[in-house]
């Protein structure tokens, strides 16, 4: 392996040449401490950026065996320092033409989650990686610029961000403990026979819509469960914390406009993760399995049966297995629902500012002005306890709106001044004395749903001459082969590092599930949506996320199988038998 000294004058021979010059570096490095490898040196200013990789040893990164003794901690140790080297790499710049000087790791934000960005061991070792645009004038290297940057930049950021001297003892520990405290507080869900925790002294509210970070401000209501919810649970760190139990069933979260119903779902939707320490939101945890669905009105829709929900439309469209390039409100609703069961969801989650109301409700008034024969949707109302008592899955709704989902709810929770009040007995007692008069519009029990196989054909991921093209240009979108995939809608996404997973996830579907799987008659055989899924999580069980991306790039975050459905479900040319 070459010395770091050497890079240095490499670095500093190639000065002023032409870019084609720094393929030379490519290739490991020997520095004093740690090994850095140039994985892949960009062709021009322009392109995407090189990408290096770090190799720690244990012995020199120093931290404690209980920063990485069990898998949550390993992981919340690694997303605490991917944050803190992300952040110490946005004040590096170069100057010079295009990204010129940039150093740029993935910052896991928030969550944390299993990802490429920094990778711990079992053993403490660790790994770590990252980009640079390496410096030009022009089309001419900055070789000298570069020798800084990798030879004095680069150990700097890693003696400021990724050795246990870095960082205060206590905080490396918190951010172990505290993700191995959520891991344990999920685990415990089902025993508890909850599908939800929201612990005492929470903060929920969020900085703002677009972002993530809690709320700051003097007016903030630390949660405080109802005491007929309240539980309590052990943890292996924290030891005993009380907090509001959601039990399983129809959960109504109802109070008047602007009192903290959707920020309360907000907390439990994303719940299905786990959170740094401070985010406010780390005791809260929900089922992993846990779907938010909504109304997304022009999406496409692949053979999904919604006729549970809608039947009967204009000029005998089929909803047995119904196919849109356009779809409605109510409609994309109802798939969305059904392409979460198919995932395998036992915890629906719906919230009224996003739903189409003709998909939620139809009072009695308008059952006698527009009788059921013409109208073809039953409403959610008339499904969502059924859903629970044969399908086992339950559903929280936030319902400022609507008083006739009292009679289907079990458990109803009026939010105050952003306060939780359990209102379950009084919701009865209204629902007694004042009836809807409403008859239910359910005139056949839910469907079995039959399976949908995917045609492999249908999902492709090449663009042009390339085998497979995923990119992620902004929150939303996602690119997929020739094709463009609005996830604007997917709330559960937790970063793009997420998204651009869940796009290599569909490739790996294609070229690994679907493809090669030939009937005897070699006819291509298409798996059905949840064998193809459950296909996928086994292959990222088995070779984890690089299986996704052999390249070794650090800006990749595990998913789960119900955002890579979402995906699938979303991309326009799927076909499906
Ligand atoms: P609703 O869905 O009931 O209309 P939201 O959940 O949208 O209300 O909350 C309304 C506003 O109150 C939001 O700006 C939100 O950030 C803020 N908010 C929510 N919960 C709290 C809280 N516990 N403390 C302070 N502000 C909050
Ligand atoms: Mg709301």
């Amino acid at each position: 392996m070459r010395d770091a000294s050497e890079l240095a004058t490499l670095l500093k021979q190639i000065e002023g040449r032409g870019y084609k010059a720094y393929k030379q570096i490519s290739g490991p490095w020997r520095f004093s401490d740690f090994t850095l490898h140039v994985d892949h040196v960009q062709g021009d200013p322009f392109a995407d950026p090189t990408r290096l990789r770090l190799k720690l040893p244990a012995d020199f990164v120093a931290l404690p065996d209980s920063a990485y003794r069990t898998r949550a901690r390993a992981l919340g140790t690694a997303a605490f320092l991917a944050r803190a080297f992300a952040r110490a790499a946005r004040g590096v710049s170069g100057s010079g033409t295009g990204k010129s000087g940039e150093l740029r790791m993935e910052d896991p934000g928030q969550t944390v989650l299993l990802q490429t960005a920094v990778l711990m061991s079992e053993h403490g070792d660790l790994e770590a990686r990252f980009t640079v645009g390496l410096p030009a004038q022009g089309r001419r290297t900055l070789g000298r610029q570069a020798s800084g940057l990798l030879t004095t930049r680069v150990p700097e950021l890693v003696r400021s961000a990724l050795i246990a001297a870095a960082h205060d003892t206590g905080e490396v520990e918190a951010h172990a403990a505290t993700n191995e405290d959520a891991d344990a507080l999920r685990s415990q869900l089902g025993d508890q026979g909850l599908v939800a925790f929201v612990a005492d002294g929470s903060l929920l509210p969020r900085r703002s819509g677009i972002d993530d970070r809690p709320l700051q401000s003097d007016n903030v209501v630390a949660f405080r469960s109802p005491e007929s919810l309240r539980v309590e649970l052990e943890l292996p760190n924290a030891g005993v914390v009380s907090g509001m139990g959601v039990p399983p069933g129809v959960t109504l979260i109802v109070g008047g406009g602007f009192n903290g119903k959707s920020t309360l779902l907000r907390a439990i939707q994303s719940g299905v993760y786990n959170h740094r320490p401070g985010d406010g939101r780390e005791r809260v945890v929900s089922r992993r399995d846990a779907v938010k669905v909504r109304a997304e009105d022009r999406r496409s829709v692949s053979g999904v049966d919604i006729s549970s929900f809608i039947d009967g439309l204009p000029f005998g469209q089929d909803t047995k297995r119904f196919a849109t390039e356009n779809a409605s409100g109510s409609t994309s609703q109802a798939a969305a629902i059904v392409e979460a069961l198919e995932a395998g969801t036992r915890l629906l989650l719906v919230d009224e500012d996003t739903s189409a109301t003709n998909f939620m409700i139809r009072d009695r008034r308008m059952q006698q002005l527009v009788p059921k024969e013409g109208e073809p949707i039953t409403p959610f109302v008339d499904r969502v306890q059924e859903l629970y008592e044969r399908r086992g899955v339950s559903c929280v709704l936030v319902l400022g709106g609507s008083g006739d989902y009292l009679d289907v709810a079990d458990t109803v929770i009026r939010m105050t001044d952003y306060a939780p009040w359990d209102v379950t007995e009084e919701a009865k007692a209204v629902a007694t004395r004042i009836p809807t008069g409403r008859a239910t519009e359910r005139k056949q029990p839910l469907s079995t749903f039959s399976l949908r196989h995917v045609q492999p054909r249908s999902v492709d991921a090449s663009k042009g001459r390339r085998a497979a093209y995923v990119r992620v240009p902004d929150d939303r979108t996602l690119l997929f082969g020739a094709e463009t995939i609005d996830l604007g809608g997917v709330e559960q996404i937790a970063s793009r590092a997420q998204m651009r997973a869940i796009g290599q996830g569909l490739v790996l579907l294609a070229a690994r599930v679907l493809e090669g799987r030939t009937t005897e008659a070699g006819i291509p055989a298409a798996p059905d949506v949840a064998s193809a899924l459950d296909a996928v999580e086994i292959l990222l069980k088995q070779d984890g996320l690089d299986v996704l991306e052999p390249r070794k790039v650090g800006n990749l975050a595990e998913f789960r199988r119900f955002e890579l459905a979402a995906a699938l479900n979303r991309l326009r040319t799927l076909k499906v038998e």
